[in-house]
């Protein structure tokens, strides 16, 4: 045996030794941490998205990080998300960026916008066009880390009980509509407000509210909104709602490099199964609407509202970035990179669609 065979065979074992040493250290170490979520503990798919991140996790640290998910019935604040994790109360949380629009309005643009992009545009800005930096940016004055946390694709416009014929129709009503479609219908006179998700069908049936919007035909119609508001209008307020997974910035630093790792790829998975989990939902849902549900009444609203919403958007989005650098800079992001990356959705799934509807 010559000496560098001898010398190599004595690297690769104290290499070996090295490893399973730090293997079964980092293995004695477990890491057990609580998210919280705005969702109930049945609300699909919005509430399988934190708890599949969870199971994802475990089984790829083989258990080294487990996260205890508490649905909005265990904490009892819906709203409290940023606040408990901000806090560290929660090492996690899952729920959705502009409903902190309060407390930062930098936090809104990162949910969607009223006709702004769709999922996948989003997505691109989220990954490729910027969009994590200025999320990033927004959400370190909190000691957080924010992740795209689940697309609903484009939602319906809400539920009515009358028709909505005119600009006039809407003055007066009080209406759930969270993020910047809220302050757009404010501006045109209705009293806007946000519920928790499971006051929204008390809500309604009671008329604390009028109309509502909630996301889409397969979460809307097991919520039962139809049966006291009929009137189903188109979306135009939220073409890409994406909800978001908050960490707390202190425990993540904690983690080992792998776990940080894992952690990362399983909310990235979590978040584009829930879409897709979503977007089947409401085929399925959407497939037996007018059979099993003949009292509902699907609208497009009319091209005065239409008109007066597009107009709205454009003049409080003006006035919104005034004294609000970051909230300028991040809205600019957007629709610069929506009015780039719209021409190819243009020229790919629009003419496609378009042709073979
Ligand atoms: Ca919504």
């Amino acid at each position: 045996m010559n000496m560098l065979f001898k010398a190599t065979k004595f690297v690769v074992a104290a290499a070996l030794l090295a490893g399973l040493s730090t293997a079964s250290m980092a293995k004695e170490r477990v890491y057990k941490w609580k998210l919280a979520t705005t969702w109930g503990p049945t609300l699909s798919p919005f509430i399988d998205a934190p708890t599949n991140m969870a199971k994802m996790v475990e089984e790829m640290s083989n258990g080294r990080l487990v996260i205890e998910v508490d649905a909005s019935n265990k904490h009892k604040s819906a709203f409290g998300i940023l606040d408990m994790v901000k806090g560290g109360q929660y090492d996690m949380g899952h729920s959705a960026s502009y409903y902190w629009k309060g407390k930062d309005i930098n936090t809104m643009p990162f949910s969607t916008m009223p006709f702004g992009m769709t999922t996948a545009e989003q997505y691109a800005w989220f990954y490729h066009g910027g969009g994590m930096a200025l999320m990033e940016k927004t959400y370190s004055k909190h000691g957080i880390l924010s992740f795209p946390g689940g697309s609903t694709g484009n939602q319906m416009g809400g539920w009515f009980r009358k028709e909505i014929n005119s600009v006039e129709d809407l003055k007066g009503l009080k209406m759930r509509i969270p993020g910047f479609a809220g302050e757009v219908m404010a501006k045109l006179g209705l009293t806007v407000t946000n519920i928790a998700p499971g006051e929204l069908y008390t809500s309604l049936e009671r008329g604390t509210i009028d109309a509502l919007e909630w996301v889409g035909p397969g979460m809307d119609i097991n919520m039962g909104f139809h049966k006291v508001a009929p009137y189903y209008y188109t979306g135009w307020h939220e073409p890409g709602l994406d909800l978001h997974f908050m960490v707390n910035e202190r425990a993540f630093k904690k983690l080992p490099k792998d776990l940080q790792e894992i952690l990362i790829t399983a909310m990235r998975v979590s978040a584009y199964d829930m879409y897709i989990q979503n977007y089947h939902m409401s085929a399925d849902a959407w497939s037996k609407i007018a059979s099993e549900y003949p009292n509902i009444k699907i609208k497009t609203f009319p091209k005065e509202v239409m008109d007066a919403l597009k107009q709205t958007n454009k003049e409080l989005r003006a006035e919104m970035v005034k004294d609000q650098p970051l909230l300028k800079e991040i809205l600019d992001s957007q629709e610069a990179y929506q009015k780039k990356v719209r021409k190819w959705t243009e020229m790919s799934d629009y003419l496609y669609l378009k042709d073979n509807l």
